[in-house]
Parts: structure tokens; sequence; C-alpha cells
């Protein structure tokens, strides 16, 4: 058994020798002599548990335990902590469990069903979690965990429109998450619109989404795309620029999709403009456009030499391949020092291909791909470039 996985089951089990001791005998009451009066079952499980068979043992106590009003918390309290675990399996029993009984307080049923729902979405069970989070939404205490949940399940299954709908029902009753959420889905459904070529319906939905939140700078990515199929290519590109302006951790994905729209002759003109733009703001923000230059192919740009050599000589990883190449701090030597930036910037392309590019900064997930939604830990807006060169 894992260490983690038998951590779980020491504390799991205390709670569940606690609950059927305090089941058994009563909280507040005299405590007995002697425990002879325990249930035989009681000494089998803990030999189940011994003999490492955790799910007999698990069947065996839940048989022996209660679900009255005192040892109830304990059941969920177990539940939620096998759930948390990824035990998921365990925390479903225990909720099968307590459903089962007929004598169940109505409160506690649908705390249950809460809890299995719960249960189901963290096993990936979407259609089973959807029905018993929509049932137990009616109930008004829980109206608002349940609504909340509902619209992760829909978050997970892309039904962007069901998803904006319970937002909605959860900014009635004042406990919708933040309006950026509103804004994304919005964004999803309207980049769905623009394949599907409907860019009326595209723009309705953008200019939904700078309603709830401005800037936004995925709006203005979007409506670039809309723009440039109109033909209108000085909107698209002012758009861009807006948005890498508010968005530096953009300039991977879309500085490639700006150069292809501008003319070759202005080409190192808005480089120029990015380059001072970075500068006058600080370090990590230069290293997220030599990044992106290097990734395009662009270490060729006159605008672009000075500060690939700059973050060349200062980011703490690419140091010593720097401090490698012959030359770099002979200044007679400038041809020399630039024709070893631009090998090691073309070295440092090829690797940046396979490179996990992006992390998300609430779990941690990491991977080569920009994400709005993370992957891992379903957080919205929480990607961001590595300001190191991360390879592998
Ligand atoms: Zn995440």
């Amino acid at each position: 058994m894992p260490e983690l996985s038998l951590l779980t089951w020491t504390v799991g089990i205390a709670a569940l020798v606690i609950g059927i001791l305090a089941g058994h005998f009563g909280w507040g009451k005299r405590w007995p002599g002697s425990l002879s009066k325990l249930h035989p079952d009681y000494l089998t499980g803990l030999d189940y548990l011994v003999t490492e068979q955790p799910d007999r043992a698990l069947d065996m106590f839940l048989k022996l335990m209660d679900a009255n009003a005192d040892t109830i918390e304990t059941h969920f309290a177990l539940g939620s902590l096998y759930r948390r675990r990824g035990e998921v399996e365990r925390a479903i029993r225990i909720h099968q469990n307590l459903l089962a009984r007929e004598e169940l307080a109505p409160e506690h049923r649908e705390q249950a069903l809460l809890a299995l729902a719960q249960d189901y979405l963290r096993a990936g069970l979407l259609d089973r979690a959807e029905g018993l989070f929509q049932q137990v939404s009616e109930v008004p205490r829980l109206r608002a965990s349940a609504l909340d949940s509902l619209r992760g399940v829909y978050e997970r299954q892309h039904e962007w429109q069901q998803a904006l709908d319970v937002y909605r029902l959860l900014a009635r009753i004042k406990a919708a998450p933040p309006c950026l959420v509103a804004a994304h889905y919005m964004c999803e459904l309207a980049a769905l619109a623009i394949e599907r070529g409907e860019s009326d319906t595209a723009r309705r939905l953008l200019r939904g989404a700078r309603a709830e939140i401005a800037p936004f700078p995925r709006a203005a990515v979007l409506r670039a795309q809309i723009a440039e199929r109109d033909g209108e290519l000085g909107l698209a590109i002012r758009l861009l620029r807006t948005a890498l302006r508010e968005a530096p951790k953009l300039m991977q994905e879309e500085l490639p999709h700006l150069l292809r729209l501008v003319a070759p002759d202005a080409r190192d003109a808005v480089l120029g403009e990015l380059v001072a733009q970075a500068e006058s703001r600080d370090l990590d923000e230069l290293k997220h456009l030599v990044f992106a230059a290097i990734s395009a192919e662009l270490t060729d740009a006159a605008p672009l030499r000075a500060p690939i050599e700059k973050i060349f000589a200062q980011d703490a990883t690419l140091q010593s391949v720097w401090r490698s190449s012959p030359g770099q701090f002979d200044a007679e030597r400038s041809d020399a020092r630039r024709g070893d930036a631009q090998r090691i910037a073309h070295e440092i392309g090829a690797l940046l291909a396979h490179a996990e590019k992006y992390r998300c900064n609430e779990c941690g997930f990491a991977g080569r791909n920009f994400y709005w939604h993370c992957p891992a830990c379903h957080s919205w807006d929480s990607f961001e470039p590595y300001a190191i060169v991360k390879l592998g």
C-alpha cells in the first residue's frame, strides 16, 4: 500500500473506530467498565486491517456503524477524506451506504446526495454527477454549492452555454465566481461561433465578455480573428497589439500571428516598438519577447539582436551556454559574438520547440501549450510562460 494511502487509512480508521465506539456506547454516557460488549464483527474488521484487506475492513465497519445523529458527521468526514485522497470508490461506498438507510433524516439524505455527486464528479462520472447536482440544487441551503459544482460539470463537458446559464443562476444568489469566468465562457462560445463562420454571433458574445471585464485580452485576440477574416487587417493588427500590451504572456502564441499581418517592410518597426515596450517594463517581459522571437525564428531581426544578447548574458540558465561561447567578452570580436548569439539562438529555438513553455500558477501543471482553462485544476487564466528556459 503506498505511503499516502496508508496515512489515509490510519486517519480514516481512527475516525471509524471512534465513530463505532461513539455509536455503540453513546457520547456523553458513562464509559463502561470493559469493551466486552463490542460486536465480534468489530474485532473481525480489525483483523482485516491487520492483514491489509482495507476494503473488507471498511465494509465491516460501515455495517457496524449506526448512521445516527452522533456518528453521521464521521461518515461525511471520512467520505470527504477519501475523495480528497483520490480514493473515490471508497467515498462512493460510504455515501451509498448512508443513502441506503431508511431512517436517514431528510437533511442528511440531501447532504449525502451532494457528497455522492461530488464523488461522481471526482471519478469522472459526469452524467451521474450532473443529475444529482441538479436534484440537490432544488434544496435551498445546498443550492449554491450544488450549482457551483454543476457549473464545473458543464465546464468539463465543454457545455459552455449551460455553464454560463448556471453562472447566471449563481449570480442571482450572489454566489457566482469572479466575472472573469463568465467572460471566458462567452469567449469559448465566440470561438465556436467563429469556427462556424457566424461572425455576428461571435461579435455579440465578445461584446458580452468585455462587458463583464475590461480590459480582456482574450476577447481582443478573438475579435482580431474576425477582423482578419473580414479583411480588416489594420483593425486586426491594432487588436493584437492591444492584447500583447495587456497580456505579454500571449507573446509566444500571438507574435507570429501579428507578424503575419504586418507588411514585411513594417516588421522591424513593430518589433522595435515591442522591444521598447518590454524594456520599459521588466526583464521578464523582455525574456518572453526574446523567447517568442526565437521560437518564431526571428533571431536575425535587427531590433532583436541587442535584446537577445542581453537576455543570454543575464539569464541564469543560458549563462553557462553563453560563457562557453568563444570571444563573448571580447569587444574587438563583436561580429564573432553576434555569430555566436545567432548560433545559440537557433539551438535554443530547437530546444524550445520541445520544451515546457507554460505553467499553471494554481496547480503547477506545465506543458508546451497555452491554455486559458487549466486541464489539470480547471482554473481560468492561470497559465504563465516560464521566465527562464525550462527544458523538459
Ligand atoms: Zn492548474
